[in-house]
């Protein structure tokens, strides 16, 4: 969708601000630039805009050389949005989001009924917030009107460059899910310019880190955390790329371990006997359907008398997850309620629990999928054990 070939851009100074940058975004991919400040990540962006135009190379945007299009046109199908969000002062919030639409002669009715929408869609309400000033709103809320702007006229390809730059961290966290929700709906070609290797790692389906200039390496966030390209990448990405992988690996079914289970209804000394002859201190409880309610001790079924349940004795599961959930989501569960294991629920059907001896192996087990480009499942423990 966007691909650039042996793109350079020496300023009139002489500065080399991109230097021989070839690399493609593929259509609906979200593909972050992430570098120091000053390797030329602005620059990169500003070219495909034509608000910058390359020394050498070339750029096309659906399969087409931007050279030769108008650029006010090329604008038209690219949104934009900048950390200092540049909205219109003197015109109000649902005016500011109907700036495109206009600019390419809607309907004034039309516009406006369009940007009412996508306020509502970047979860600011067109009632409250539409009538009012960008001086009325709080940093987040500007930038949700930029974000909203830039999607009024439904280009294919966004531009964003630190758009949430501006803002405190939790606000930040919380606009970037805002818009990883967003993006999951819209799918656009997206280019996200950062500083900040979290956010790079956690918006990007790929990441390109550069050096100056130059892409040192071009994958996907697992891919450059596990597997830093250069001595370069490693710094960048930082001595605790390890813990950063957790966010970025998923939990699968072959990571589970399946701990004894005990049903609901079962008569509490039939689960005991069973737990002693396989010699474990505790089970899983299950309801009928195989959704989890919560654990029982061996210690606990112990003391039930005659005619006791399983249900009678068990206790209420505190840490869980669902499968598909970050590593580092299950982690936090279990310092959180200080437990040895996480159950991980499939739906709401009990998939297996997940110990801290898993959750290692299946973060090494996915770095080495990632270095040697397989799945995680064709990785073999051992191999990865003895290496
Ligand atoms: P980034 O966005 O990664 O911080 P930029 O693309 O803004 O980097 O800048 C890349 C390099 O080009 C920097 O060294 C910067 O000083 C230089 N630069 C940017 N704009 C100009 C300009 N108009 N004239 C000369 N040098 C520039
Ligand atoms: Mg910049």
């Amino acid at each position: 969708m966007i691909r650039f070939e042996q793109v350079s851009k020496v300023y009139p100074d002489g500065t080399t601000a991109v230097d021989g940058l070839s690399f493609e975004v593929s259509e609906g991919e979200l593909v972050t630039l992430v570098g120091p400040s000053g390797c030329g990540k602005t620059t990169t962006m500003m070219m495909v805009n034509r608000l910058i135009e390359p020394t050498s190379g070339r750029i096309l945007v659906d399969g087409e050389d931007i050279s030769a299009v108008d650029p006010v046109k090329l604008r038209r199908r690219i949104g934009y949005v900048i950390q200092q969000v540049g909205l219109f002062p003197h015109r109000t919030v649902l005016d500011n989001t109907a700036t495109v639409p206009s600019l390419i002669g809607w309907k004034k009715a039309k516009a406006r009924a369009r940007a009412a929408e996508l306020l509502d869609l970047v979860g600011l309400d067109p009632g409250t917030y539409g009538p009012r000033y960008p001086a009325q709103l709080s940093g987040g809320q500007r930038q949700r009107v930029g974000v909203a702007r830039a999607l009024a006229a439904d280009p294919p390809v966004l531009l964003m460059d630190e758009p949430f730059g501006a803002v405190d961290p939790v606000v930040r966290e919380r606009l970037q899910n805002e818009f990883l929700n967003l993006q999951a709906t819209v799918r656009k070609t997206v280019l996200l310019v950062t500083h900040d290797i979290e956010e790079a790692v956690r918006m990007g389906d790929r990441i390109a880190v550069y050096g100056q200039g130059r892409i040192e390496q071009f994958d996907t966030p697992g891919a450059v955390l596990g597997a830093p390209a250069t001595d370069y990448v490693a710094q960048f990405v930082g001595a605790d790329r390890g813990l950063k992988r957790l966010s970025v690996t998923r939990i699968e079914a072959a990571d589970l371990e399946q701990p004894p289970v005990a049903r609901l209804d079962e008569p509490a000394g039939e689960a005991t006997a069973r737990l002693r002859a396989g010699n474990a201190g505790w089970a899983v409880v299950l309801g009928a359907a195989g959704d989890l309610h919560g654990w029982v001790s061996a210690d606990a079924l112990s003391t039930a008398g005659e005619q006791g349940t399983v249900g009678e004795l068990a206790r209420r599961m505190e840490a869980w997850v669902p499968l598909g959930a970050p590593l580092k989501q299950a982690f936090s569960e279990m310092l959180q309620h200080d437990a040895g294991w996480v159950a991980v629920v499939d739906g709401s059907r009990f998939a297996g629990v997940l110990t801290p001896a898993k959750l290692h192996e299946a973060l090494r087990r996915s770095v080495d999928a990632d270095a040697r480009g397989v799945g995680r499942d064709e990785v073999d423990f051992d191999s990865v054990a003895d290496a």
